[in-house]
């Protein structure tokens, strides 16, 4: 297949961008990633049909992105073609208690602006480095809230190009995960309803929820942020760190000294070194502490 022709052919019908051979460690939060055959990142909903279209017509594989938040792309890349929601498609507003957002809109901005608003519900978002979208389908939660708990209704294209709109009852989520997931649909916009709130209290928890984010994880360092669920009455961290994994390191993959359920990219790690540190990490867990953890970030592509 020559992408570079095909990437020409589908730069003629959108306003986004189309890129072949795009290396996805451009496009992960973990900086970590080989080649999505085309890469493209929508600015309209146009352009997401046009490209399921020609997706379609062409037989070739595909997948959304958001923000690459909870990826670990392998070193041999992505056949076919990324549909990266985060970059493009990214319109948020206010309407009474609502606030309505395309797809690839991130939770630290519509948490701004739902405290603009005097609006509570969002507070524990500010920090995560997530699109709507990819909120949405892996229900992103901390503090003990979720996202999915918001949700009012969600606008979703399928990928035969068909748009839908589905409402709150049309939908389940649980822990870290949405009746969303493996459907072969993108979120296209979604409604929040949250509540009337008072600016001082909602700019209190935010900067709090910040600061503690910033003590306990290594935010300084490329992650893609917890790497296990945790288990029922437990913690991924603490049975990491109790297997005594804490500052092992493969490569310039490293398990977090900050947060043992952190494995950070200390400069030039590859999806091979972070796939291996998951392996053994749960194998030692196993061994040690008789409980299989099971990964949180998604694990896509090839290996080289
Ligand atoms: C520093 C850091 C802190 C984090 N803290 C938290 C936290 O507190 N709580 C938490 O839950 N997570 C956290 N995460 C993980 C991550 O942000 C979440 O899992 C988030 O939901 C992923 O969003 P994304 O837009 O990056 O999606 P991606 O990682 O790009 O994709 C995730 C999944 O969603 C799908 N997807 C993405 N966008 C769409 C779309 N528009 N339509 C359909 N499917 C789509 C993808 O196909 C994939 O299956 C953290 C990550 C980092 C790096």
């Amino acid at each position: 297949m020559n992408w570079q022709e095909l990437a020409n052919q589908l730069r003629q019908k959108l306003d986004g961008q189309v890129l072949a051979n795009a290396p996805m460690k451009h496009h992960t939060t973990w900086r970590v990633g080989g080649p999505a055959d085309l890469l493209v990142i929508p600015q309209t909903v146009k352009d997401v049909h046009e490209t399921l279209i020609f997706t379609k017509h062409h037989q070739l594989p595909m997948m959304a992105i958001g923000n690459g938040s909870n990826l670990l792309v392998l070193d041999g890349g992505i056949r076919g073609v990324v549909l990266k929601l985060g970059g493009g498609l990214k319109s948020q507003y206010l309407d009474g208690n609502f606030l309505i957002a395309e797809g690839g809109a991130m939770l630290p901005s519509l948490a701004r602006m739902a405290l603009n608003g005097s609006l509570s519900g969002l507070e524990f978002a500010v920090g995560i480095p997530a699109t709507l979208g990819g909120a949405i389908v892996m229900n992103a939660g901390a503090f003990g809230q979720d996202i999915g708990s918001l949700v009012s209704q969600v606008e979703v294209i399928d990928f035969e190009g068909k748009q839908q709109i589905l409402s709150r009852d049309e939908l389940t989520f649980s822990y870290r995960k949405s009746s969303l997931q493996d459907k072969n649909i993108i979120i296209l916009r979604a409604t929040l309803q949250l509540k009337p709130g008072i600016s001082e209290d909602i700019a209190a928890s935010m900067e709090a929820k910040l600061s503690f984010r910033n003590n306990m994880q290594p935010l300084e360092y490329p992650t893609a942020g917890s790497v296990f669920r945790n288990p029922v009455g437990d913690y991924a961290g603490r049975l990491i760190e109790a297997a005594g994994l804490k500052g092992h390191s493969m490569g310039d993959a490293v398990i977090s000294t900050k947060h043992a359920n952190f494995i950070v990219n200390r400069g030039n790690a590859t999806g091979r070194e972070i796939l291996t540190l998951i392996r053994t990490i749960q194998e030692r867990v196993f061994e040690q502490e008789g409980v299989m953890l099971v990964p949180e970030v998604l694990i896509v592509g090839e290996e080289r």
